[in-house]
């Protein structure tokens, strides 16, 4: 058994051996992509090749994936499409990349609510495109609605939106980060026009991700200057980045079948947490979710206090939404579920992997079996 338990996959997953290997060699590309001799067409070779195995992961054109320096700049390049008048949509919980709001301003964003199990409300999309947007009249709508939540897991019904959201000549964007290489996705039949994805939630590097975008949708480039991606995202390639990602898309999608299992000891994680603390909540549990994530609560406990205890026994995982690690709010996604405070402040969300093990799981219920008895008997001598 290892030393510790890494049970923070939706933070980042561990680059695989596959992908270093793969880098290591591309290291040793040194020609600028952008040349027309025979190092720089070397380079170019290696993005052209990453390019095509990150495209089929969603069953896209090469030719429309748009190469960023993570999930963040992608959503980013998504809100800011071209000319034309436009009025955004975004869920509650998205990751705080989108709700930012690109280029919209803030007084043409709305926020659509989510129900208690952290699920977009359809109905409430649906006449606010029906209430704002006639065909043929008025700005369109934007929507922005990521396929699974960060922290709860929860699948959005995007292929849904969708259907509303053209149906008024509007496009759809959708945050795939934390979706994409833990369940099959098609740009096809999710019906997104632009999909963002990150290299290292999937076991690729950081400081890396694409914006994959349908032909007919445009985008304004954030970063102007040499010809690169199209014109679309100015800067010479991160090459040995890029064919980090290439290799992690393709072992994603060849091990999409592994997700049984994953899901198989978060369910045993669940259950077996639950028989020690019939009191604890788990977030979206009763809906479809991510098969790695799971988020729950106790109430009266402090994430803060679990995390730690956790990592001092040697188990990783994060409170809140934790991307920018160290930060521990309440957080929004709850909130946007209607969660109290006193609860959502407990919440911690353990998320799993490839590399996760019935031991990490064993280890997991020990360590927090033990901090939940201790917390309970000091509130009880208290
Ligand atoms: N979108 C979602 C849903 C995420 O979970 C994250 C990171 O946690 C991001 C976007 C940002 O990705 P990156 O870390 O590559 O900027």
């Amino acid at each position: 058994m290892s030393e510790r338990s890494y049970l923070d996959y939706n933070a980042t997953a561990p680059l695989r051996p596959e992908v270093r290997d793969a880098m290591l060699g591309a290291f040793a590309i040194h020609g600028n992509p952008s040349s027309v001799h025979a190092e720089g067409r070397q380079a170019r070779a290696a993005i052209e090749a990453a390019r095509a195995k990150v495209a089929a992961l969603l069953g896209a054109r090469p030719d429309d994936v748009i190469f960023t320096s993570c999930g963040t700049e992608a959503n980013a390049l998504a809100l800011a499409p071209v000319a034309g008048a436009w009025r955004c949509y975004m869920s509650a919980i998205e990751h705080p990349s989108v709700l930012t709001g690109g280029r919209f301003s803030a007084s043409d964003v709305t926020r659509i609510p989510v129900t208690e199990d952290g699920v977009i409300d359809l109905d409430f999309l649906a006449s606010e495109l029906a209430r704002h947007h006639f065909v043929g009249q008025g700005a369109r709508p934007f929507v922005s609605l990521m396929v699974a939540n960060n922290e709860t897991g929860a699948l959005q019904p995007v292929t849904a939106a969708a259907e509303s959201v053209h149906a008024v000549g509007g496009v759809l964007h959708t945050d795939a980060v934390q979706a994409a290489g833990k369940v099959p996705l098609d740009m096809g039949a999710l019906g997104a026009d632009l999909v963002s994805l990150s290299a290292h939630k999937l076991g690729g590097p950081k400081g890396v991700g694409a914006l994959v975008l349908r032909e007919r949708v445009q985008v304004e480039p954030l970063i102007r200057g040499g010809g690169q991606e199209r014109r679309r995202r100015a800067g010479t390639e991160h090459v040995s980045g890029i064919v980090g990602f290439g290799v992690a898309a393709e072992i994603a999608a060849a091990e999409l079948g592994k997700a049984r299992d994953i899901a198989k000891l978060r369910d045993e994680l669940e259950t077996r947490a639950l028989a020690i603390a019939p009191e604890a909540i788990v977030f979206s549990g009763r809906l479809p979710r991510l098969p790695n994530t799971s988020c729950m609560a106790v109430p009266g406990t402090k994430a803060e206090t679990l995390v730690i205890g956790l990592d001092l026994a040697g188990v990783a995982v994060s409170s809140g939404s934790a991307c920018s690690s160290g930060k521990v709010e309440a957080s929004h996604v709850l909130r946007a579920m209607g969660v109290a405070p006193e609860v959502a402040q407990g919440a911690i969300r353990v998320s799993l992997g490839i590399g996760s093990t019935p031991a990490d799981i064993e280890r997991f219920l020990d360590a927090w079996g033990t901090l939940i008895k201790r917390l309970r008997e000091s509130r009880k001598a208290a």
